[in-house]
């Protein structure tokens, strides 16, 4: 009796060596199933063949719907890394020319993460390839339901062709993430310069973070310098909202310190001002291991002069 038959075009064997072991799993459970292949005209089939006593039938009917599962799985993991990545490849050389070969190949590798959901995502990223993957699994599952023959090249022409459009919004949402993170480090490699050809108007200076937040800058005196540091940014003409952060780094940018240390760093919420600012400064950049004021607990209060 044959339980599957898989047939393809691909020159590859990998599911061959997939669907053997989910056999050898099955016959360690005393059913005895075996795994057969064969090449007509072209195509490579694999046939996966129960024994035909009453014995194996009735074990086998126990547990028939963890098998398909299982072999949607199989099924699902060749067809994205031998037909979907092939797919991925023309959508984006097709609608992407204009950018550079260096850039295509990182948008690639990140699809092609995407669509086999290994990587460290974006939340977002997390989601299309979730839902992605669970709806081309039950796609092939409800197949499998009503046929035990699949030919992988017409299932991905015919029945997955309304995931294509899942595919191009993967393409164009790495796409704009790849981008803006361009975007974003050309402006900080521009700032890193502007900080670097600028003169320094201080030495050093202390930035404390302080509870709720705001922040509080000093310089090697222990003198609160935050108000004049921020009053040449808080003009009214400066259109649209400028706020806290913007002002901090802003002002830090235009006074290029050779040395930053920033206290109270878990009282920070913002997390991006914190890694723009280690961006453009880098080394010049310290965080506070502990001085008095820090092991106190008292970082929001002025010391005295
Ligand atoms: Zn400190």
């Amino acid at each position: 009796m044959i339980l599957l038959s898989v047939g393809y075009s691909k020159n590859n064997r990998d599911i061959y060596v997939s669907l053997n072991e989910l056999c050898k799993f099955f016959r360690d459970k005393n059913i005895n199933m075996a795994i057969a292949e064969n090449d007509v005209g072209g195509m490579h089939y694999i046939k996966c063949i129960l024994k035909d006593t009453e014995k194996d039938i009735k074990s086998f009917e126990e547990c028939r719907e963890l098998y398909y599962i299982y072999c949607a799985n199989i099924i699902y993991d060749f067809l994205i890394r031998e037909y979907e990545v092939e797919n991925l490849e023309k959508l984006i050389s097709e609608n992407y020319e204009y950018l550079d070969a260096k850039d295509l190949e990182e948008i690639k590798s990140r699809c092609i993460s995407v669509i086999m959901g290994n990587g460290i995502f974006t939340a977002q990223d997390l989601i299309l390839s979730i839902n992605r993957k669970n709806n081309i699994l039950k796609k092939i599952e409800e197949y499998l339901q009503e046929s035990s023959e699949i030919i992988l090249d017409g299932f991905i022409t015919f029945r997955l062709r309304e995931f294509n459009s899942d595919l191009q919004n993967i393409i164009e949402q790495v796409v704009d993430e790849y981008i803006a993170e361009r975007e974003y480090s050309e402006f900080i490699k521009l700032l890193k310069y502007f900080v670097d050809i600028q003169e320094s108007k201080f030495e050093s200076l202390n930035i404390y973070i302080l509870n709720g937040g705001d922040y509080r800058i000093e310089d090697d005196n222990c003198n609160d310098i935050t108000k004049e540091m921020f009053e040449d940014f808080n003009i009214e003409n400066i259109k649209g909202e400028i706020n806290k952060h913007d002002l901090l780094i802003s002002s830090l940018i235009t006074s290029a310190p050779k040395k930053i240390t920033i206290h109270g760093i878990e009282n920070s919420q913002n997390q991006e001002v914190l890694d723009t600012l280690k961006n453009i400064f880098s080394d010049k950049i310290i965080y506070c291991s502990g001085c008095d004021r820090c092991k106190n607990k008292n970082i929001d209060i002025l010391i005295p002069k």
